[in-house]
């Protein structure tokens, strides 16, 4: 059994200014974020104070948008190429943080393409890395994991140790200006992750332990938010249950939930972490089956799979109306098998089965 998690996580309200130092990891920085949140939620001012303070000039990317392509890797890459800049901040969720990874190995290695990202063997560097998230969900601040949308529209993850992040921030502060509804998904996105990495077949002793305290803080938690958004105390909470949960599926790897929302989020618009927690109950039924005593950790906290189904309605996560195209779900239903995360999900699974879990999440 391994556990390695090389990232130097610093939390707690107003971490910037306490451990600035840590974030002078070269001599120029290319800022990778979205269009809004790093500005609204302070972070960004936080972080180029900062870079003032040090007389480290940098240059700022803002065009990352949800679900980040290759043009959008490609162009920071550039820009960060074309300034000399030898290190990355990524400020945002999940989308920046990614780009913000895959341009780290971009710059340090030109000759690549996106593609090549996804085979590991062809880079052995690349500049450093540093990420604040302003949102509580993908855990992407603590992961070796990076998700990228290919130009033919298929989101998939590539996986190597140099992106986990050199150091990483974490101020639930950031966090207080969410939406409830970025909120309720990026948290049943952590959700998913710790609840995968209890049914991952490379669940380890370590794993679990980090698993457990995660889904019950966010059991504690996530409604207690939903219901005063700006509480830094419950924020602080939530923020970690999802760092953890990052923490746990560095170790363990994401599973068949994964899988089968990726294609909800990209041909139904569902957000990723509600297109991912729908399919809980029906994989810990399946899972149930194989190795009932993994389950159990998962119907210990909540006390039954009907009473963490309840959870998940009451949190209003099946409030969503599409229907499928003719053939869209046999075209799912494909991918999903060829999927890695299957191989990683204990139980059998065919066809019929995963077509059933698409049709079951219409029916709730
Ligand atoms: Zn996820």
């Amino acid at each position: 059994m391994l556990y390695h998690m090389p990232t130097k996580l610093y939390y707690g309200k107003d971490i910037i200014s306490k451990h600035k130092d840590e974030m002078i990891l070269g001599e120029k920085a290319l800022i990778v974020t979205g269009k809004h949140s790093a500005k609204l939620t302070g972070a960004l001012d936080d972080v180029i104070s900062v870079l003032n303070e040090f007389k480290i000039p940098y240059v700022h990317y803002d065009e990352i948008g949800e679900n980040p392509t290759y043009d959008m890797v490609i162009k920071g890459k550039e820009l960060g190429i074309k300034e000399n800049c030898d290190f990355v901040i990524a400020i945002g969720g999940g989308s920046p943080m990614d780009a913000g990874k895959a341009i780290s190995v971009l710059i340090a290695n030109p000759e690549l393409t996106p593609d090549d990202l996804f085979d590991s063997s062809k880079y052995e560097v690349s500049v450093p890395i540093i990420t604040v998230p302003t949102t509580a969900g993908t855990g992407s601040e603590v992961t070796e994991y990076a998700v990228l949308t290919k130009p033919n529209g298929r989101k998939s993850g590539f996986k190597d140790v140099l992106i986990f992040p050199d150091v990483s921030y974490l101020d639930p502060k950031y966090m207080t200006k969410m939406s409830r509804e970025l909120t309720l998904t990026t948290a049943v996105d952590a959700l998913s992750h710790s609840i995968e990495g209890v049914l991952s077949k490379k669940a380890t002793f370590m794993s679990d332990i980090l698993a457990k305290e995660s889904i019950s803080l966010i059991k504690e938690y996530l409604p207690k938010v939903l219901n005063d958004l700006e509480n830094v105390e419950y924020r602080e909470k939530l923020a970690l249950a999802s760092t953890l949960a990052g923490i746990v599926i560095a170790q363990t790897g994401t599973i068949l939930p994964h899988s089968l929302g990726y294609r909800i989020t990209i041909h139904k618009g569902i957000r990723h972490g509600q297109a991912t927690a729908i399919f809980l109950p029906f994989v810990l039924e399946e899972v149930k089956k194989a190795e009932p005593e993994k389950v159990k950790i998962i119907e210990d906290i909540f006390g039954s799979i009907d009473e963490f189904t309840t959870f998940l309605k009451e949190l209003g996560i099946y409030n969503f109306k599409f229907e499928y195209k003719d053939d869209e779900l046999d075209l799912f239903i494909n991918e999903v098998l060829n999927s890695s995360h299957v191989k990683n999900t204990p139980g059998e699974y065919n066809y019929n089965k995963i077509k059933d879990m698409y049709n079951k999440i219409l029916e709730m």
